[in-house]
């Protein structure tokens, strides 16, 4: 206990640290008392006395000597400080230029990062304090983790102000400007892309303001950043990276947005297909500025041409020649068109110019009436079962009488006459018409196949074609029409 006061003594007076139990030779001071040799002298009991005597009187140098030893170790030790930042302490130092070292290398390092000299908007401090117990010297590696994670800095910027609102701010006037000029020069570009047209003008509908200001320096970007901001209409980034078995819908509704809001914010999305592995936006753009463009465009379009018709009462309706083929004209047209970040909000025509005037297509097609060569009374045209009369039905009106057969049944003419139509024809399907003069005309639809062709003539009772399922039919039949004067009659009126 005494050696080790005495050495604590001689430990804190000396810069060099002595080994500990072994201190430096010649040093010790010399002491009236010091314990005994085992080996001591006297008489046993003169020697208890007189060591009572001595127990109390180290206990007393060995208390002031204590308290010595711990005011002297406090006086020597360097003084230590609170590193504050507006007030609130964040650790010790015992070197305050540590601090102020950090602080101007944060500064130097903001300063170089954002090009503008950067200064702490902040108040970072070192008070200095007594030593308490538990008190400790930061290390100075964590203390300038804490101070960079903590200080704010301003600097003087050139701030783009959209209505009066602080958006970007730059490091120089001319970057400003820049970012501005390529804002409008990547707009330019997409509508000359987009739709070859010329750029005639392009404006920032909103009041923009370039201003010097202190700003925080977290408001400072580069110019392409800074474009992007204006762009976007935000400094935030949000994105998503798809993953096996995802889709639009399911990420947009796992982050609040619609499918529709999802493909504003990716536009480069085609249709429902996306990748594993694909990067996803989930801001959708609400761009600072809106800008408003006048562009010309120049396109052609194609004129229709008209077609005359003549008749010829040599050729037979059916009968048609083309005297002057069609060719289509061709005229350029100018167009202003206005928009606002890409969309449409108004267009003028400006001028039209034709480049190629239409050719009419001239035909002639035949005249000729069919002569009188059905007998009137007709023969039924296939072997079979009713199946749906004429008149309305499901709403709709049906225009003849069905007949279910199996399919490849022989349909046969109800009437001699002419065939005017064999080919197909929509819902009919297969059809033949056969005219029989008297301006009647019977048709046979859905067949299967053809035994007769345009413009033959038939016999009553002719095969003219085999039972089918073609065009819109739901099974085998013959769907049997009568026309006279070009309007369908109820064929089982016909027979008697
Ligand atoms: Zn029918």
């Amino acid at each position: 206990m005494l050696s080790a006061a005495i050495q604590m003594d001689e430990t804190c007076m000396n810069t060099e640290k002595p080994q500990l139990g072994q201190p430096p030779a010649g040093r010790r001071r010399p002491r009236k008392s010091s314990v005994p040799d085992a080996s001591g002298a006297g008489s046993k009991k003169v020697w208890t006395h007189k060591l009572n005597r001595k127990v109390m009187y180290i206990t007393v140098v060995v208390a002031v000597a204590a308290t010595l030893a711990v005011a002297i170790a406090n006086a020597n030790r360097p003084s230590l400080y609170a590193v504050t930042i507006d007030g609130e302490i964040i650790g010790y130092t015992d070197d305050k230029a540590v601090i102020t070292e950090i602080v101007w290398r944060l500064s130097e390092e903001e300063s170089f990062r954002v090009g503008a000299e950067a200064v702490p908007s902040v108040e970072v401090d070192c008070q200095k304090i007594k030593w308490e117990k538990g008190l400790e010297v930061t290390d100075p590696d964590e203390l300038g983790e804490i101070l960079k994670g903590r200080i704010q800095f301003v600097a003087s910027g050139y701030v783009i102000c959209v209505n009066g609102k602080d958006v970007v701010a730059l490091c120089s006037e001319e970057a400003a400007r820049g970012a501005l000029d390529e804002l409008r020069q990547n707009y330019i570009e997409s509508i000359v892309k987009a739709g070859h047209a010329t750029v005639e003008e392009v404006l920032i509908k909103e009041k923009i303001d370039i201003v010097e200001q202190e700003v925080p320096t977290d408001l400072f970007r580069g110019k392409q950043e800074a474009v992007e901001i204006l762009t976007r209409g935000t400094d935030k980034m949000l994105s998503y990276v798809v993953q096996r078995g995802d889709s639009l819908w399911a990420i947009a509704q796992a982050n609040n947005m619609t499918v529709e809001e999802l493909r504003k914010a990716n536009p480069d999305l085609e249709g429902d297909l996306i990748r594993e592995g694909e990067n996803l936006n989930l801001i959708v753009p609400d761009p600072y500025v809106t800008l408003y463009s006048r562009e010309i465009v120049t396109y052609t379009v194609s004129i229709p041409y008209s077609t005359q018709v003549t008749y010829d009462d040599s050729m037979w309706p059916w009968q048609e020649e083309v005297l002057q083929a069609g060719k289509s004209g061709e005229k350029e047209v100018i167009e202003e068109i206005t928009r606002e970040n890409g969309e449409e909000v108004a267009r003028t025509k400006i001028s039209e110019k034709i480049l190629s005037y239409p050719v009419t297509k001239k035909i002639v097609r035949g005249n000729k009436q069919v002569p009188e060569m059905g007998s009137g009374e007709l023969a039924w045209p296939v072997q079979g079962t009713i199946t749906s009369k004429f008149g309305p039905r499901w709403g709709t009106y049906h225009r003849g009488v069905d007949i279910g057969a199996p399919t490849g049944t022989p349909v046969l003419a109800a009437d001699s006459g002419m065939v005017v139509f064999a080919g197909w024809n929509g819902g009919y399907g297969n059809l033949v018409k056969i005219a029989h003069g008297s301006n009647m005309q019977t048709w046979y639809a859905h067949l299967s196949d053809f035994a007769v062709s345009t413009g033959q003539e038939v016999k009553k009772g002719d095969v003219i074609g085999y039972v089918g399922n073609t065009g819109i039919s739901t099974g085998p039949h013959l769907h049997f029409e009568v026309h006279i004067d070009g309007v369908a009659n109820d064929p089982l009126s016909f027979y008697k």
